[in-house]
């Protein structure tokens, strides 16, 4: 089933990029080949003129090159080796890390639920899903704000939130006090190479990576947004029992559920 759904998830970005992609990919390919005809053409002209019409060729095709690395590493994106932690531990040993990438003039809050109910998910897709909402905020706050992480023991009712089935869960929140989403944005905001930043700072992988995630690790992912006033971003991970009964039919699995 998780290989299925990984499938899914790559043809799903393989739809993207003839839909909008594959537009920006050709639009770069014109500019290579502009480029290089304009030069053929003024190989007697100015020397100067010639080395600009080469250098945009070589611009437009470093694009098209960052745009096909960004495109395979999302189809080669990392298996999961879940297994039983702490998430508070994991937060907290992320502190140094989040102080850093956010910055002097963002508050960075915790809010952690210490009996929080363990999970059996992958800790560096955790992290990296952390990092990534925690990076999202920033952008979305210009430079000052607040980005509260919070965690707390959920008992959720079927499809509450998304696909969500009945049971436990731990629900780590991440709160920011940015520009909000219009719900346009929101609408098309885990579609993979969705994104509203400019080119070279967003590259749209971020939130769908975050839903390929959750939804292996037997979890949902939700947003609540408010422009002008912040975004919450909310992970929805099964507790340990219900993570293990839900993930026995994975052989690879088992034998670490059995444990
Ligand atoms: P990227 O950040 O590279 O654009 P994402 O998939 O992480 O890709 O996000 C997609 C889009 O969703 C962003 O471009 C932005 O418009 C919107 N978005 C994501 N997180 C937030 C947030 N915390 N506040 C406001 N908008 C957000």
């Amino acid at each position: 089933a998780e290989a299925q759904l990984r499938q899914v998830q790559k043809m799903e970005a393989v739809g993207q990029l003839t839909g909008g992609i594959a537009h920006d990919f050709n639009n770069m390919l014109a500019v290579v080949v502009g480029g290089i005809d304009l030069a053929r053409r003024r190989l007697n002209g100015p020397r100067r003129e010639v080395m600009t019409h080469l250098t945009n060729a070589m611009e437009g095709a470093t694009r098209a090159a960052a745009l096909t690395r960004r495109l395979l590493s999302f189809a080669r994106s990392e298996p999961l080796l879940p297994e039983r932690l702490d998430s508070a531990k994991l937060v907290g040993g992320m502190s140094e890390l989040l102080d850093r990438t956010l910055g002097e003039r963002i508050t960075v809050r915790t809010e952690l639920a210490n009996d929080g109910w363990p999970v059996f998910v992958d800790p560096h897709q955790l992290e990296n899903a952390i990092l990534n909402l925690a990076v999202n905020a920033r952008d979305a706050m210009d430079g000052t704000g607040t980005l509260t992480i919070r965690s707390r023991n959920l008992k959720m009712t079927a499809n509450q939130v998304g696909d969500i089935r009945a049971g436990e869960y731990l629900c780590i929140d991440v709160v920011d006090t940015g520009c909000g989403m219009t719900p346009e944005v929101k609408e098309r905001a885990f579609e993979p190479f969705f994104t509203t930043k400019e080119v070279g700072k967003g590259t749209g992988l971020g939130l769908s990576q975050i839903f390929g995630f959750a939804h292996q690790s037997g979890g949902e992912v939700g947003i609540e947004s408010v422009v002008g006033q912040g975004t919450t971003v909310s992970i929805y991970l099964p507790r340990t029992e219900a993570a293990a009964s839900n993930v026995r039919t994975h052989p690879a699995m088992q034998a670490k559920s059995d444990e």
